[in-house]
Order: structure tokens, then C-alpha cells, then sequence
């Protein structure tokens, strides 16, 4: 598509199809949002969009990797391209005061009662998912390949991408040429945001147990202490990043839970901790975890812990490395589709996503070569909140706005929702059209 041309008319025919489709997907969206579910249990989320895609024509399967949905759309010779949506909201109670605010609540998988809220905007990713692949379907003259949509469960916990992957994605469906996906962010709705190569954290959440030998406070050398263990841990885990990787990188190491006994003049038999770690480089993420577990070996055999300490992988995911040659691709098809000004320079995120795996051969068990993605991001704040937030440069003023899971958080304006379709459907085409 270099022919300044036929990227005018191609960009005025996405327009005129988003025109004609925003207002159902904008009824659509807060339905998804009054009606939110919990990382596995996407059922009504996913019933209701596999009928609206196969109403539009795509040929769809439910119930992959759980409650995930691949819709596909084979249009004759040409590239595959992947889009993906993901679909869960969080265990958080809405304060958002919207006439569609969710009064949800569901049981998590441990059996606890939770509020259920869309408060990082999946809810508008797959709705703008199905506002693509209503504009494509339509479009289908003027493009040659395969589309493959992706609803994906579990996005929270790190879990749907490779339920997915393992249920046969690549193997039942198709192997796609490029993966493609966005995330909203506290951004000038209607801008769209690009991050070349590492764009977003490994994480890793470990739970340990330190085991000790309880008994009464006022006989402590009769027990093994498990607190003081437990406190030699986090002071000592603080020197690995000070002390053992490289000032240029960034790690983050925190012990977000820290938990033992029930009162003062008992000392417990056992302590457990959290530990959450971040990083962009998957080698040096592995070597920090081994150091983790070296110390909290050591520190409890320093502290004659009479047993070894138990160490669960509670959820975990890779680093998000955007394909640079994909993000220039893109850059050109969403500055021809919304104009230069509105396309910026997306700063490094310390988040983290499991759309890497659609990516990453290794780690999503797919085998044969590593397939590009591009994940961008797209505006969310209307313009005159964005004005009146203090701050130059982007990274500045989202010191100032709510974030994701924030239960004040919502991405869901007019703008913001056109934006995510138009971005997709101008994405696709980029690959969809390309001679
Ligand atoms: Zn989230
Ligand atoms: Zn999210």
C-alpha cells in the first residue's frame, strides 16, 4: 500500500465502516462492562461475542482453552493475521458511578465472594475486536488472507494465552504471520501509542512457605523463630538488586505479602511470603529468581529452620519484545488512518501481559520460529480532562490520571472506542494489503 492513492480511499472506507458500526459496539461495550466475569469464567463475555461474530460472518469456535473464541474470516491467498482481545475484569467493587457501573460479584477459585469489575478495560478490547471484524468483513474486497480473531480468557492471571496455545491454537485454527493487539492507557483519546522492542516486564509472583518450630514467646530458644527468618528474607533479598545485576538494568523485587502468627506471646510454626518480581531481559528474570530462592535457602538455614522451604510459582509471565520492523509497519498504516500528530512515542511500561506467548515459540509451546507481534496502546483520557491534567510529556501527565485497576478507572468514551477499532482494522490491513 505505498500509493498514497489507494491509502487515501483505504483510510476514508475504514471511516465509513466505522461510522456505520460504532453505535452497536458502543451497546455492545456496556453490556460487556455492566456484566463483567473473572479471569476463567468469561461465559456470558464469550456466548455473547462468538453470536455476534458468527452473525458477521466469521466462522467460530467456543470453548478453546476454556472459554477462549477464535473467529476466522479466509479470504484467499495472503497472510494470516492475528488479532486478539482479551476479555476478564478484576476482582474490584466499580466506583465509577456509570448509569452501566457493575454490581457484579462471583466466587473465585479459592471459593471467596468477590465485586467483578472491568477495571482495565478488557471490556472495550473486545469490544473493539468485534467493531474490526464487522469493518473487515465488509471490507473483504479490497484485502486477500486469513484473519484470525482471538477473545482471550484470563488475561489477569497470566493463564488464557497459554490455556489457548495449549488447546491447538496454531495447530486446530492457523499459524499466523503476525500477532496484533492493543491495551487502552490513560493517554489523549483518539492518540495511539508505539514502543519498538522491549515494551513491557517478565513477572513473576512466588509464594514460600519458611518453615520454624512454634511454641511460647517466653521461651524462644526452645523454638525456631520463623518471624526472624522471615525478616532476615526481605532485608537480605534487597541486595539483589543493589548487589548482584547490572546498574543498567531494571529489576524490581518486592515482598508484597509478609504473613505469621496470630499474637504477641506465640511464635508460629510457619511464615509465608510473596515475593513479585519484574524485568525486561527473561535471562537475567531467571538468574534473579535462582537468587531469590539462594537466599531464603540460606537465610533459613541460618536460622535453623528444620525443614527445606516450599516455593510455588503463583503466576507468571515473559517480557514483551514488539517486533521493530512490525511497529514501523503499523506506525505508517496509523498515521495514514488517524494522521502523524495523534501517533506518539508510548513510554516503557514496569506492567506486564501474557500476549508475549502468541509470540514466543519457546515459552507458548508452539514450536518452529518465533512469529512478530506489535501490541500498542491506545488513548483513553477525553481531551479536556487531558488538558486540564498537569504535566508536558505523556509519561507526566499519567502520574496524574487513574491507572488500570483503579476502581475509579474508565476507558470507555466514544473516542477511545473508535480509536481501538479503527487502530485494528487499519493494522490488519497493513499486512492484509501489502503486495
Ligand atoms: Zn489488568
Ligand atoms: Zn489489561
Amino acid at each position: 500500500m505505498s500509493n498514497p492513492a489507494s491509502v487515501a480511499t483505504l483510510t476514508a472506507a475504514i471511516d465509513e465502516q466505522v461510522e456505520r458500526t460504532h453505535e452497536r459496539v458502543q451497546g455492545l461495550y456496556r453490556e460487556l462492562h455492566r456484566y463483567p466475569e473473572l479471569p476463567f469464567q468469561e461465559h456470558k463475555t464469550s456466548a455473547r461475542l462468538a453470536e455476534t461474530l458468527e452473525a458477521l460472518g466469521y466462522d467460530v469456535t467456543r470453548g478453546v482453552g476454556g472459554t477462549g473464541v477464535v473467529a476466522m474470516l479466509r479470504n484467499g491467498d495472503g497472510p494470516t493475521v492475528m488479532l486478539r482481545g482479551d476479555m476478564d475484569a478484576l476482582p474490584i467493587a466499580e466506583q465509577t458511578g456509570l448509569d452501566f457501573a457493575s454490581h457484579e460479584r462471583a466466587e473465585t477459585s479459592e471459593g471467596k465472594q468477590v465485586p467483578v469489575m472491568h477495571a482495565c478495560g478488557h471490556d472495550l478490547h473486545s469490544s473493539c475486536l468485534v467493531g474490526a471484524a464487522a469493518v473487515l468483513a465488509e471490507l473483504r474486497e479490497r484485502w486477500r488472507g486469513t484473519l484470525m480473531l482471538v477473545c482471550q480468557p484470563a488475561e489477569e492471571v497470566f493463564g488464557g494465552a497459554r490455556a489457548m496455545l495449549d488447546d491447538g491454537l496454531y495447530t486446530r485454527f492457523a499459524r499466523p504471520d503476525i500477532v496484533l493487539g492493543q491495551h487502552n492507557m490513560p493517554a489523549l483519546a483518539g492518540t495511539v501509542g508505539h514502543i519498538p522492542g522491549q515494551a513491557m516486564a517478565a513477572a513473576t509472583t512466588l509464594g514460600v512457605t519458611v518453615h520454624g518450630a512454634g511454641g511460647h514467646g517466653s521461651m524462644p530458644a526452645q523454638t525456631v523463630d520463623p518471624v526472624v527468618i522471615a525478616a532476615h528474607i526481605v532485608t537480605r533479598l534487597q541486595t539483589i538488586v543493589a548487589r548482584e545485576v547490572p546498574p543498567e538494568q531494571t529489576v524490581v523485587v518486592t515482598v508484597g505479602k509478609l504473613q505469621a502468627g496470630t499474637q504477641g506471646n506465640i511464635i508460629p510454626h510457619s511464615a509465608e511470603l510473596e515475593i513479585n518480581v519484574r524485568s525486561f531481559d527473561d535471562a537475567l528474570h531467571q538468574q534473579v529468581l535462582e537468587s531469590i530462592r539462594r537466599i531464603i535457602r540460606a537465610e533459613c538455614e541460618a536460622g535453623r529452620s528444620p525443614r527445606e522451604p516450599e516455593f510455588r510459582v503463583l503466576s507468571e509471565t515473559i517480557t514483551l519484545n514488539n517486533d521493530p520492523d512490525g511497529v514501523a509497519q503499523l506506525q505508517r498504516a496509523h498515521a495514514a488512518q488517524f494522521g502523524e500528530a495523534q501517533v506518539f512515542a508510548m513510554p516503557r511500561l514496569n506492567g506486564s501481559e501474557d500476549f508475549p506467548y502468541f509470540g514466543t515459540a519457546a515459552a507458548g509451546g508452539f514450536g518452529g520460529e518465533d512469529i512478530p507481534y506489535v501490541y500498542w496502546f491506545i488513548g483513553a483520557t477525553p481531551e479536556e480532562r487531558w488538558q486540564a491534567t498537569p504535566g508536558q510529556s505523556v509519561a507526566e501527565k499519567m502520574r496524574h490520571l487513574e491507572m488500570p485497576h483503579s476502581p475509579y478507572y474508565f476507558p470507555g468514551n466514544p473516542v477511545t472506542l473508535r480509536t481501538g477499532i479503527e487502530a485494528l482494522a487499519s493494522g490488519a490491513l497493513a499486512w492484509l494489503t501489502a503486495d
